[in-house]
């Protein structure tokens, strides 16, 4: 029978090998460490954690991330079943000692008779049979070039530069406003497409005070700042004159507050849709270095923003990933070169989990069109569904950035019979999501 070769033995190799052979197929992982290294990895062992030893949150019934961990434990996976194998006492979060953990891993898959493992790196984009590329936010050198050849020089980022993402619905609409600047746009999808957070100069000026004051986090070892040009970091932009920003990002023109059109405001943050459901929206131009506590409370000081709640928060990253929106398949496959999928973090997901998650369903989509079928992803209601959907489709292809799981992926569930809390809709959104994911197994077997 057909083998399946995987370039990447990280989270995501590591889950797609398993989920490959424990469906009958042949597979070979082909991993560079530790002959060739990264500037984050440690260890030549499969699966291992470059920083936190945490898979974040565990909570099934009320977090995305948590949902995440479920679907893959009840879809057999080997880094959820590990990691539990390995927990350390962390309260709410599946923290685990991660040498155990990777040793663990590397373990199983080294023993599983299907498996076999072909040291070395792999510096160009394989020509035939089945391939799964996950080969992690640092893609060695060689082989990134090979891809940028296939894919266009637009399609392949070396950094990521994150500007934080709000919940839509946690902005406050009577401060801010719907409108595209200089009202371009026809169709309704186009003039939906900003909010728009007003400022006055004292706010302006009070806001840069706390951008400069602001605690920021180190650039690592391998990562330099010159990349960044044209993608600066809102601080940055803010240490080089007090008007930078505003006549950058923050410009007030072409818009008028449709609350008080009577005032000119000084500055304007706007607000950029992120998905198609509308459920999320990015601070245009914000990516920053700032760290988390910082950015919450300086963002928070944006009216409108006073209550807002961030499905991620802002960051610039060594971070190798293609455009999927326009690139892949709903099977994760180049659309140019079929024979090949991408899996993890290089297909523009972000973390641990979610990096496994989309291993994992590469490897089974990859089994199952190996023994002559095919494999749907889950729908759109699980945690995997969400994120699948969202990196082949749902999100823009034009601004994409790396994606954490979070509630705001999914469609909305109605409140019906009045308002819920939001801890009760989170438990609907798992329930549902549970109850999809079921049957999505069930039909497999
Ligand atoms: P990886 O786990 O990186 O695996 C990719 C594998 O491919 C590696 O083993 C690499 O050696 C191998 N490889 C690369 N190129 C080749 C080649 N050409 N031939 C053969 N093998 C190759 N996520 C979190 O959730 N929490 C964190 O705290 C966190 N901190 C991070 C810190 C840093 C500095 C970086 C860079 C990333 C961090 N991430 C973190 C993101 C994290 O790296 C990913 O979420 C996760 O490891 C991605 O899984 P992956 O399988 O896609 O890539």
């Amino acid at each position: 029978t057909e083998q399946l070769h995987i370039i990447g033995g990280g989270m995501a190799g590591s889950e797609a090998a398993w989920q490959a052979a424990q469906a009958g197929v042949r597979v070979v992982i082909h991993e560079m460490r530790p002959e060739v290294g990264t500037f984050a990895h440690q260890t030549g062992n499969f699966a291992e954690m470059v920083c936190s030893n945490s898979f974040r949150s565990d909570d099934d019934e009320r977090n995305a991330v948590g949902l995440l961990h479920w679907e893959m434990a009840a879809a057999d996976g080997l880094l959820m079943e590990m990691a539990r194998l390995h927990r350390l006492p962390a309260g709410g979060a599946l923290a685990v000692d991660r040498e155990a953990f990777s040793e663990a891993v590397t373990a199983r898959l080294r023993a599983h008779p299907l498996i076999e493992v072909a040291p070395g790196e792999i510096t160009e984009l394989p020509r035939e049979g089945h391939w799964i590329i996950a080969t992690g936010p640092l893609t060695s050198g060689a082989l990134a070039e090979s891809i940028r050849a296939e894919t266009g020089a637009d399609s392949l980022a070396f950094f990521d530069a994150i500007a934080p993402i709000v919940y839509a619905e946690t902005v406050d609409m009577s401060v801010a406003w719907m409108q595209s600047r200089y009202d371009k746009g026809e169709t309704l999808e186009e003039q939906t497409a900003y909010m728009n957070c007003p400022m006055t100069k004292p706010q302006y000026e009070a806001f840069i005070d706390a951008l400069l004051a602001a605690d920021k986090t180190e650039f690592h070892d391998g990562e330099t700042a010159k990349y960044f040009d044209g993608c600066l970091p809102i601080e940055v932009m803010a240490e080089r004159g007090r008007e930078t920003l505003r006549h950058g990002p923050m410009k007030p023109v072409g818009l008028t507050n449709a609350h008080r059109p009577e005032d000119k405001p000084y500055a304007v943050v706007q607000l950029r849709r992120d998905n198609a459901l509308g459920t999320l929206f990015n601070i245009v131009g914000f990516q920053t270095k700032m760290k988390y506590g910082a950015q919450t409370e300086v963002f928070r000081m944006i009216p409108g923003l006073e209550n807002a709640s961030f499905a991620r928060l802002g960051g610039i990253h060594r971070n190798t990933f293609i455009n999927s929106p326009t690139l892949l398949d709903a099977q994760m496959r180049l659309k140019s070169r079929p024979n090949i999928r991408f899996a993890g973090q290089i297909t523009g997901v972000e973390g641990y989990v979610e990096s496994a998650a989309m291993g994992l369903l590469a490897g089974r989509m990859a089994a199952a069109e190996i023994k002559g079928g095919s494999l749907e992803a889950p729908n759109g209601e699980t945690a995997m569904g969400a994120l699948i959907h969202h990196i082949t489709g749902g999100a823009e292809a034009k601004t994409f950035q790396p994606m954490n799981v979070n509630f705001g992926l999914f469609p909305p569930i109605d409140a019906k019979g009045g308002r819920k809390g939001r801890k009760d809709r989170y438990k609907a959104y798992t329930d549902r999501a549970k109850e999809a994911f079921s049957q999505w197994l069930a039909a497999q077997i």
